[in-house]
């Protein structure tokens, strides 16, 4: 297996950033492979791009360091994009495509691979699982452990998600050999929610209707729900994943106002209903059981044209 090290080296100037709306995995894997980078290429530039991570991930060291803008000047020597193709990147898409080497590290079934070397393994449980096996382990110290450990949890539903394998579980142990408190991390960073957060899921869930035989469940956040309990997007998350634990449901969907009939759309799936494929018909992808897309129309419309892709799948079983 390559080692990032071999990729870098040389390399006087190096960029690592991921998608936007950045999740756990997202801002697990671009820190902890900044922090990597920085210590062991203590003469390069190392600069981290990405949209402001969600308050919960304030216990990652050095986060502060992340840059939301970038430098569209420069041309960067090597660049890395993690947990996504170059084309969720966001503003520092163009600075990516501009750059020497261009190197994609990921775990999206849906990504090609886009870059100078790709590697794109969809058996991996998080981006942040394949990054910690592309490092050498004597040279992680326990703030990369941490971010490394953040990544994998955030993708695997704290390890109980299928994409959970034996290989995750030893790394996920190696991980907490550092010694850092990864209970409270967990409480922290997954679980833990403010108390508007939670007013907006139990909305969320009180209003969600079943269809298709009560095969799958449906529930959306308007922008004045937004505003009358004062959240943003990076409060929703996990709505979506609480949809899907209701008894007898094999996909669900959250959708939630961007702008003028625009929708976010998450979907989440026991494994019947590949969800990935379905995101892909609307220009988004993921993987086979959590997936979104961003979808124009209005909320019922939506709800028809995934509900058509989805029948497609119930047909073939
Ligand atoms: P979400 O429900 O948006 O958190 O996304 C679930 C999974 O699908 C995550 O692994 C995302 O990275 C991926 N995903 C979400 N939106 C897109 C998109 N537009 N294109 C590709 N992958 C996506
Ligand atoms: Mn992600
Ligand atoms: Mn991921």
């Amino acid at each position: 297996m390559m080692k990032i090290m071999d990729e870098v080296k040389g390399a006087k100037s190096i960029a690592v950033s991921g998608h936007v709306r950045p999740d756990g995995d997202c801002v697990g894997s671009v820190m902890g492979l900044y922090l990597y980078l920085k210590k062991e290429m203590p003469e390069a530039q190392v600069d981290a791009y990405l949209e402001k991570p969600a308050e919960i991930f304030g216990c990652i060291d050095h986060i502060e360091e992340i840059k939301s803008e970038v430098n569209t000047e420069q041309v960067y020597d090597v660049f890395i994009a993690l947990d996504t193709a170059a084309d969720r990147l966001g503003n520092a898409e163009p600075v990516y495509r501009r750059a020497n080497k261009k190197i994609n590290i990921d775990h999206h079934v849906s990504n090609r691979g886009c870059g100078d070397v790709s590697i794109v393994e969809p058996q991996r449980s998080s981006t942040a699982e394949l990054l910690y096996d592309l490092m050498d382990p004597e040279k992680i110290d326990v703030q990369i452990a941490k971010a490394i450990y953040i990544g994998i949890i955030h993708d695997t539903g704290v390890l109980r998600y299928s994409n959970t394998s034996p290989r995750t579980l030893q790394i996920a142990a190696e991980l907490v050999k550092f010694g850092f408190n990864f209970s409270e991390i967990i409480e922290e960073t997954f679980f833990e929610r403010t108390y508007l957060q939670t007013q907006i899921m139990g909305r969320a869930i009180l209003e969600s209707v079943r269809f298709m035989n009560d095969r799958c469940i449906v529930s959306m956040v308007s922008r004045r729900m937004m505003e009358f309990y004062r959240v943003t997007p990076k409060d929703l998350d996990g709505i979506v994943n609480h949809l899907q634990s209701v008894k007898g449901v094999d996909c669900s969907i959250f959708m939630y106002e961007t702008g003028t009939l625009e929708y976010k759309v998450s979907m989440r799936s026991n494994g019947r209903v590949d969800v990935s494929a379905v995101a892909l018909k609307f220009g988004g992808g993921g993987h086979v059981r959590a997936a979104g897309c961003t979808m124009n129309g209005t909320y019922h419309d939506n709800i028809n044209n995934l509900s058509i892709e989805i029948a497609e799948q119930f047909k073939n079983e």
